[in-house]
C-alpha cells in the first residue's frame, strides 16, 4: 500500500481547538460517546473522569507537539533526567492549573452537573517512586517546562508502582498498586521508538575490515523496551515537555526451538521474564537491595534512554559524534543510573567504532551525578560475578575504566597503593563489588550534593579523595518544590489572598513571596491568613475522620510528619514526645494547655522491621490516647494510612507545625520541610539538610531549632549512655516506664521490645535520647508561642515570604547555569 496520491488536505490540518467552556462541553461529550464508548444511562466506573481528562489532554496535544518541532528546529543542547523514580502523583488538575483553564473547566462541568474535586478523586495517583528522590523529579520536570528548557525526563513505566497500604490491627500491610487497571489517559506509547536492550551472553573479540581490534557483545538473550510518553506542560508558557517511560517485552524471536519442537504454550510463557522487568517498583528509600532484578532495572532503563537519544543524533548530524558532549547532557539522580556511564561508552565503542579516548573524552563530558544520601546502607555495590554474567560487555568497559583511572592515580600519587586501594571502583574482597557511587565519580564531570551541609559533608567525607583529585567536578544544589502543585494547586485559598495581595507573579517567580512580609504587620491580612489556614485545616479534619475516625479539632495546633519511616527521621522521637505530652495530661500538669492534633504518616519497606515497629507503636499510642477520656481535645494523635502525592496536598496546606526532626547529618536535603514552609507551617527541627537553609532564609526567631549539630552527633560516638540520660530526666523515666511497663500493648506483652531496645542502646546511630531534651524544651516553645495566635500567624506569613529560595524553578536555574547551559526555547515564540 502507498500513500502516494497528493493530499486535498493533510493530515495534520486539523481546526484549532475550543478553548471555551462550550467547546470543553464538547470535547467531554464527544470523548465520553465516541473513545470510550459509553451512552447516557452508563453508570459511573472512572468513564466521567476519563472524558474529562481527554478533553484537557486534547489542549495539551498541539503544544506537545510544537514544543518538539522548536526543539529539533533550534538543535540547541539538550539535556536528559535518568532516574529509576518519577513521583508524579496526578495529573488532571495540574494539566488544569498550567493550561490556565480552570475557570473553563470549572463551567463546563457544572453546564453537564458535574463537580471537578469529585473527579479529581477518580485519578490513581502516579505513584512510580518511594519518596523525595522520586518527588524531586517530578518538581524537576515541571520546572523545567515552565523554563521552556529542553529537558526530557527517562524512567520506567512499572505496571505495579509504590504499595498501598493498609493498617491491620495497627500493623502495615501492603498491596499491590495496580494503578493502570483503568488505562492511563496521559501516556502515548510509542512502539515506533522501541529499543532492543542485551542481557546475558559474552564477549567477542574481532578484527574489522581495516585490521583494527573490536570487541561486540553476541549470545545475549535481548528484551524490547517499548516507550510510553507523558506530556509535562510549563505553566502558560504553550511548552509541553516530554516524560519517557520504558515498559519492557519480549523479542518476537523469542524460544523458536520449543516452539517447532510444538511446546508453543512453553516458549510463549517464557515472554514472562522479559515483561517482568518493568513489573514493579522496589520499595526501598534510602536503602539499597542487591537483587539481580534490580540490576536488570538500572541497565534497561539506561540502555533504552542512551540508544534513544543516539538514535535521535544519528537522525539529525549522521555518525559525527564530535559536537555530541556539547549538544548532550545527561543528569543521573542518584547511583541508580549510573551504568550509563559505561553502556555509552560501548555504543561509541562497538556500534559506531570510536576509539576509547574519543569515545571517553565524549562520555566523561556529558555525564553528570547527583548523590542523594550519606548512609552507607544506600551506597550501591553490585557483585562482580552477578555484573559479569548479566552484564559481561558492560563489565569489560568498567574494567578498562578502573584500570585506566588506577594508572591516574598512581600517577598524581606514586607509589600510595593503599589510595588505589581505597579509590577503585571494583572493590576487593571475598566478594568483589562494583561501586556504582565511584563509576559515576570517574565518568562525570559534575558531582552534585541537595543542600550545602549534605555538599560541605560529602567532599569532607565520603568523597573526599576524589575531592583531593578533582575539586573542580564538586558542587551543590539545593532541592526545591514546584509552587504550582504545592501551593498554587494544593492550597486555593492561600494562593488566592496571596495574589489579591501582591499579585500572581510569584506562580513563577517565587521570589515574589517576599512582598509579602510586610503585611505579617497588617492584623486584617493576619486574620485572613489564619481563616484560609483554618479552612485547610477543616479539609484535612474532614479526611482524617474518615480514614481513621478520629476527630481533629480545627482550632488546635497540627503537628505533623509525614515522610518515609526510617530511623534516621527519628519518628521515634516524636512519639517520645507524644507520650510525654500524655504523660503531663494524666498527671494533670495542664495549664496553659495548648490542644494538638498529632499527625504522623509514612510507607515502611516491606522488609524493614524497625520501621514497621514503629508503625505499630504509633497506632497503639493513638488507641490509647484517643480513647481515654481524661485526655479528650488536649491530645489527637492519628497514623494517616497510605501516605502519597495526593495525600500531600491535603496534608501540607492544614499543618501548623512541621517535624523535621532527623539526626544531623543523616537527611541529605529533605523536600517536605519546603513544602511545610511554603504553606505557612513553622518547622521544629535539627541543624540538617536543608533546614539550615530554610532557618536561614526566614530567621533564626521563625523556627523552632533544637539537637545536636552532625559535628557533635559525630563526637559523640564511642561516648554515648542513653541510660545515664534516660536516668538523669524525669520526664523521660516516666516515658520510658510507660513504654516499658506496657501501657502502650496490654494485649501484646514485648510487642516494643526492640523499640525500647534501641532506646537504650550505647549504639543507637540515630541517638534518640541525645536529642530527647532539648526536643521536649523546643516543643513547649511551640506551644507556648502558639497560644499567641497574633505572633503565631505572623510567624506563619513570614515562611511563606521567605520560601522563595526553595522553589525547583530556583534549583533548576542553578543546575542550567552551572552543569546544562541550556538556552530555553520558547515554541511558536510563546512564552508568559
Ligand atoms: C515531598 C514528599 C516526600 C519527601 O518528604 P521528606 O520529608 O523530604 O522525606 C515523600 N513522599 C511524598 C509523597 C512527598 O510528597
Amino acid at each position: 500500500m502507498n500513500d502516494t496520491v497528493k493530499p486535498h488536505r493533510r493530515i495534520t490540518d486539523v481546526p484549532p481547538l475550543d478553548k471555551t467552556a462550550d467547546g470543553l462541553v464538547n470535547g467531554i461529550q464527544r470523548h465520553f460517546l465516541r473513545t470510550l464508548g459509553q451512552h447516557s444511562t452508563s453508570t459511573d466506573y472512572h468513564y466521567r473522569y476519563r472524558a474529562l481528562a481527554y478533553a484537557v489532554r486534547d489542549h495539551l496535544m498541539e503544544n506537545w507537539k510544537s514544543t518538539k518541532d522548536a526543539y529539533e528546529a533550534k538543535d540547541g543542547k539538550r539535556a536528559y533526567y535518568l532516574s529509576l523514580e518519577f513521583l508524579m502523583g496526578r495529573a488532571l488538575g495540574n494539566a488544569v492549573l498550567n493550561l490556565g483553564l480552570e475557570p473553563q473547566v470549572q463551567e463546563a462541568l457544572n453546564t453537564l452537573g458535574l463537580n471537578l474535586e469529585e473527579k479529581i478523586e477518580h485519578e490513581n495517583d502516579a505513584g512510580l517512586g518511594n519518596g523525595g528522590l522520586g518527588r524531586l523529579a517530578a518538581c524537576f520536570v515541571d520546572s523545567c517546562a515552565t523554563l521552556q528548557l529542553p529537558v526530557t525526563g527517562y524512567g520506567i513505566r512499572y505496571e505495579y508502582g509504590m504499595f498501598r497500604q493498609k493498617i491491620i490491627n495497627g500493623h502495615q500491610v501492603e498491596e499491590p498498586d495496580h494503578w493502570l487497571i483503568n488505562g492511563n489517559v496521559w501516556e502515548v506509547e510509542r512502539p515506533e521508538y522501541a529499543q532492543r536492550i542485551h542481557f546475558g551472553g559474552r564477549t567477542e573479540c574481532y578484527h574489522d575490515d581495516s585490521g583494527v581490534q573490536r570487541c561486540r557483545w553476541v549470545d545475549s538473550h535481548d528484551v524490547i523496551a517499548i516507550p510510553f510518553d507523558t506530556p509535562v506542560p510549563g505553566y502558560e508558557n504553550g511548552t509541553v515537555n516530554t516524560l519517557r517511560l520504558w515498559k519492557s517485552a519480549a523479542t518476537d524471536e523469542f524460544d523458536l526451538g520449543e516452539f517447532n519442537a510444538g511446546s508453543y504454550p512453553e516458549s510463549v510463557a517464557q515472554k514472562n521474564e522479559a515483561e517482568h522487568i518493568s513489573m514493579v517498583l522496589y520499595p526501598n528509600d534510602s536503602s539499597e537491595n542487591g537483587k539481580e532484578l534490580r540490576l536488570r532495572q538500572q541497565y534497561f532503563l539506561a540502555s533504552a534512554s542512551i540508544q534513544d537519544v543516539l538514535r535521535q543524533w544519528v537522525e539529525h548530524h549522521g555518525t559525527d559524534f564530535s559536537q555530541f558532549a556539547e549538544k548532550n547532557c545527561f543528569q543521573l539522580n542518584d547511583t541508580h543510573p549510573t551504568v550509563s556511564v559505561a553502556e555509552l561508552m560501548r555504543i561509541l565503542l562497538d556500534d559506531y567504532r570510536l576509539g576509547w579516548d574519543e569515545a571517553w573524552a565524549i562520555t566523561s563530558k556529558t555525564m553528570a551525578y547527583t548523590n542523594h544520601t550519606l548512609l552507607p546502607e544506600a551506597l550501591e555495590r553490585w557483585p562482580v560475578y552477578l555484573f559479569g554474567r548479566l552484564l559481561p560487555r558492560i563489565l569489560d568497559i568498567i574494567y578498562e575504566i578502573n584500570a585506566r583511572f588506577l594508572s591516574e592515580i598512581a600517577k598524581h600519587w606514586p607509589g600510595d597503593i593503599e589510595r588505589q586501594r581505597r579509590m577503585s571502583i571494583i572493590e576487593e574482597g571475598d566478594v568483589q563489588q562494583v561501586r556504582m557511587a565511584y563509576l559515576a565519580l570517574v565518568g562525570c564531570f559534575s558531582v552534585n550534593g541537595v543542600a550545602q551541609l549534605h555538599s560541605d559533608l560529602l567532599v569532607e567525607g565520603l568523597f573526599s579523595d576524589f575531592y583531593a583529585l578533582w575539586p573542580e567536578k564538586f558542587n551543590n544544589k539545593t532541592n526545591g518544590v514546584t509552587q504550582r502543585r504545592w501551593m498554587a494547586w494544593c492550597n486555593k485559598p492561600m494562593s488566592k489572598l496571596i495574589s489579591e495581595t501582591i499579585g500572581e507573579a510569584w506562580v513563577t517567580d517565587l521570589d515574589q513571596l517576599r512582598k509579602l512580609a510586610p503585611y505579617a504587620d497588617n492584623k486584617d491580612f493576619r486574620a485572613q491568613w489564619a481563616a484560609c489556614k483554618r479552612e485547610n485545616k477543616q479539609r484535612l479534619a474532614t479526611v482524617v475522620e474518615k480514614e481513621c475516625g478520629v476527630t481533629f479539632n480545627p482550632d488546635a495546633m497540627f503537628d505533623i510528619q509525614v515522610k518515609r519511616i526510617h530511623e534516621y527521621k527519628r519518628q521515634l522521637l516524636n512519639l517520645l514526645h507524644v507520650i510525654h505530652l500524655y504523660d503531663r495530661i494524666k498527671r494533670g500538669d495542664t495549664e496553659n494547655w495548648t490542644s494538638r492534633c498529632v499527625l504522623i504518616g509514612g510507607k515502611a519497606a516491606p522488609g524493614y522491621y524497625m520501621a514497621k515497629q514503629i508503625i505499630k507503636l504509633t497506632n497503639n499510642i493513638a488507641d490509647v490516647v484517643n480513647n481515654d477520656p481524661e485526655v479528650g481535645d488536649k491530645l489527637k494523635v492519628v497514623f494517616f494510612p497510605n501516605y502519597r502525592v495526593s495525600a500531600m496536598e491535603i496534608i501540607a496546606p492544614a499543618a501548623d507545625l512541621s517535624e523535621q526532626i532527623s539526626t544531623a547529618g543523616k537527611e541529605a536535603s529533605g523536600t517536605g520541610n519546603m513544602k511545610f514552609m511554603m504553606n505557612g507551617a513553622m518547622t521544629i527541627g535539627t541543624l540538617d539538610g536543608a533546614n539550615i537553609e530554610i532557618r536561614e532564609e526566614v530567621g533564626e526567631e521563625n523556627f523552632f531549632l533544637f539537637g545536636l549539630t552532625a559535628a557533635e552527633v559525630d563526637a559523640t560516638r564511642g561516648n554515648y549512655d542513653p541510660n545515664a540520660i534516660i536516668a538523669a530526666d524525669v520526664d523521660f523515666s516516666r516515658v520510658m516506664e510507660l513504654l516499658e511497663c506496657g501501657h502502650f500493648s496490654q494485649f501484646e506483652p514485648g510487642q516494643f521490645a526492640s523499640i525500647i531496645h534501641a532506646i537504650r542502646s550505647p549504639d543507637d546511630p540515630w541517638l534518640v535520647a541525645a536529642d530527647f531534651r532539648s526536643y521536649i524544651d523546643a516543643q513547649q516553645e511551640a506551644a507556648t508561642v502558639f497560644q499567641d495566635q497574633d505572633r503565631w500567624q505572623k510567624m506563619s506569613v513570614l515562611n511563606t515570604a521567605y520560601s522563595g529560595k526553595f522553589s525547583t524553578d530556583r534549583t533548576m536555574q542553578d543546575y542550567n547555569r552551572d552543569i546544562w547551559k541550556l538556552e530555553p526555547i520558547a515554541p511558536n515564540g510563546l512564552t508568559r
